[in-house]
């Protein structure tokens, strides 16, 4: 092996240059880490107005000009040293830091690895001051006109580090890479008005504007789509949570501050999934801001030497401050909110029966043949029997399924309320049909039947129990029988109306159950239980594991999806949602009702375009 012969080369201490160049690693990784850091030095600066511009995904060029305080010129070389920092004096400072910044090391790692100049007046002095350093090396300082602030401008960036430059992305990726920083930036500084210029144009303004209104802008989402959220307590936070209807694919969607700080922060994360829990289906994703404020001696924002990471004292009561007034706001603002997802998108294709399962499809056939004096109009069997008309008018078959703008008019000014909805009829043994003013409106009834259920479970606490005069058996894993049968969970599941025995190492019995599911079959929600028993994360607390609980078992005692309901089990159902406290999603977040207006209609038939 050819192991470096270390005796062979006498210690030495390395320059400068040297050291700032391994620094500018740690700190500069990309032009996007560069902006950060230029950002932030302008914010600590005062400045009330900040442009951006660059070229080539910042590999190139990046400036940024600012309206601060600005840099005395006799300064301007020391702003460039490493350690040179106008921000801290002594350790101590550290503890009442009130600055983004504090190293003393952007400016230096910059300028080491980049042609740099960086132009800059003091407030109020009549000569601003210019300095060029080229890879480490300063090459002039010399007086300039007065200008407003400072203005830094980051030229041909790793050219002298090629091996940092190899790893730098193409330009459309450092480009959203910038951008991206850009965009948090925005979220947390709505005080400050800014500009995004890219190859010399234009591409995002925002003017001083209050923090919900910037953060609807940036993320571009409607106001009357998003709520502002103010909490304080033991700790404050301020926060924009985007509908649910809003929610996204990506994890890409959540932005979390802490301390005025960008941070990528698990359990802050967690937290928000958590207050958002109920209203996100599986593999979707939040859209929020979440700003929040400790007190220092609470975090430590200096984990990491890029700022991303924080470290709070008490983890879990942080995830339980955030989780907490999430939910508080959601149960306050969407409980009683009648808000069927809208699908504008929807195309007349999306009717076509074979897009049903078999399943459904079996049902139709079914209730075809038991059903045909029922009344109103099956109108599964109607659109399976002439897939054809799917894509045409469907002009005289059933007058209830068109609504004319006459009948539509014709019915009666109603309250926005679920039972006050009229009840159409049912399609494809799944979707109660029912008509409004304001168009008509499709009821997923299992998702409803099932927010109805765990509504009711949330409202109530204590569950009605049904003692078996045979308790059923059920075969499980020891595991799952182990983590039932658990002392610290039996008085849980008997608050749930559950009585659970253990009869074998492989065997269980249910000596009671919950009254509302005398007709579920046992086993699949037993195991459901065990699974989220067995996931619940060390943050969750209690109450999480059974809000889950109460969400699987609403989910199998609701009625089915491909039940034949009669017109007044379907009123019925109406008028259970309008008792419990309900919202628009079903525990497991998908929607429960879609609206098509009598507009929507109107397009779809081609009537209007
Ligand atoms: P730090 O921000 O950690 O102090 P930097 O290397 O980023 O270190 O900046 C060094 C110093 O240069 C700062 O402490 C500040 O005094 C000065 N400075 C940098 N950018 C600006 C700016 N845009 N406006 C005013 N002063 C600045
Ligand atoms: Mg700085």
């Amino acid at each position: 092996m050819n192991l470096p012969q270390i005796g062979s080369v006498p210690i030495q201490i390395l320059d400068d240059n040297t050291i700032n160049k391994i620094a500018a690693g740690e700190v500069i990784e990309r032009p996007a880490s560069a902006l950060k850091e230029l950002l932030e030095n302008a914010v600590d600066s005062g400045a009330t107005r900040i442009e951006v511009h660059f070229e080539e995904g910042g590999k190139n060029l990046i400036r940024v000009t600012d309206n601060g305080s600005g840099i005395p010129s006799d300064e301007l070389p020391l702003a460039l040293q490493r350690h040179g920092t106008s921000k801290i004096s002594k350790i101590e400072d550290l503890f009442s830091l009130s600055t983004m910044g504090f190293r003393g090391e952007a400016l230096a790692s910059l300028g080491a690895v980049s042609e740099l100049t960086l132009t800059s007046t003091l407030a109020g002095a009549a000569r601003g001051g210019q300095l060029k350093c080229n890879g480490g090396r300063i090459e002039s300082v010399r007086p300039v006109a007065p200008l407003d602030g400072t203005a830094i401008e980051i030229k041909n960036l790793f050219y002298n580090v090629p091996a940092r430059q190899k790893f730098l992305k193409s330009t459309s990726g450092e480009t959203a890479a910038l951008k991206k920083v850009f965009k948090t930036f925005a979220l947390i500084h709505p005080e400050i008005a800014l500009t995004l210029k890219q190859e010399g144009k234009n591409i995002s303004f925002y003017p001083t504007q209050d923090f919900f209104k910037r953060v609807c802008e940036v993320l571009d989402v409607s106001k009357k789509d998003a709520f502002h959220l103010s909490a304080s307590g033991e700790f404050s936070m301020e926060a924009v949570l985007v509908h649910p209807k809003l929610n996204i694919a990506t994890q890409g969607g959540v932005f979390v501050f802490v301390q005025g700080r960008p941070v990528q922060d698990k359990l802050i994360n967690q937290a928000v999934m958590e207050g958002y829990r109920n209203l996100v289906m599986d593999h979707q994703y939040p859209q929020a801001v979440i700003s929040l404020k400790v007190p220092p001696e609470f975090v430590d924002v200096n984990v990491h030497p890029a700022k991303l990471q924080v470290k709070f004292q008490s983890p879990s009561l942080v995830f339980r401050f955030v989780s907490s007034e999430i939910k508080k706001l959601f149960s306050e603002k969407l409980e009683t909110e009648i808000n069927p997802v809208k699908m504008d998108f929807f195309t007349p294709m999306e009717f076509q029966p074979q897009l049903l399962n078999d399943n459904v499809t079996q049902y139709n056939q079914k209730s075809f043949e038991t059903s045909k004096a029922q009344e109103p109009v099956q109108v599964a069997e109607y659109i399976s029997t002439q897939p054809e008309i799917t894509n045409s008018r469907p002009a005289t078959t059933s007058a209830t399924f068109t609504p004319t703008p006459a009948a539509a008019a014709a019915v009666p000014a109603q309250a926005a309320t679920w039972s006050g909805l009229q009840v159409i009829g049912q399609f494809a043994n799944t979707y109660i049909i029912t008509q409004s003013q304001k168009g008509l409106i499709l009821i997923d009834q299992h998702a409803a039947h099932e927010r109805v259920l765990f509504e009711r479970l949330k409202n109530r606490g204590i569950i009605e129990k049904q003692q078996a005069l045979i308790p059923e058996i059920i075969e499980l894993e020891p595991w799952q029988i182990e983590v039932l049968t658990q002392n610290q969970w039996a008085e849980t599941f008997d608050k749930l109306g559950f009585g659970f025995h253990q009869r074998g190492p492989q065997a269980l019995a249910i000596t009671a159950r919950p009254a509302f599911l005398t007709d579920a079959g046992m086993k699949p929600l037993v195991e459901r239980l065990c699974e989220q028993i067995s996931e619940a994360g060390a943050h969750s607390s209690m109450e999480d594991v059974i809000n889950n609980v109460w969400a699987s078992m609403s989910c199998h005692g609701a009625i089915r999806a491909g039940k034949v309901m009669s017109p007044s089990e379907m009123k019925a159902l109406l008028t259970e949602m309008e008792e419990s406290s309900f919202s628009s999603f079903c525990p497991h977040g998908r929607p429960v009702s879609v609206q098509l207006s009598l507009n929507d209609l109107e397009k779809l038939f081609k009537r209007i375009v």
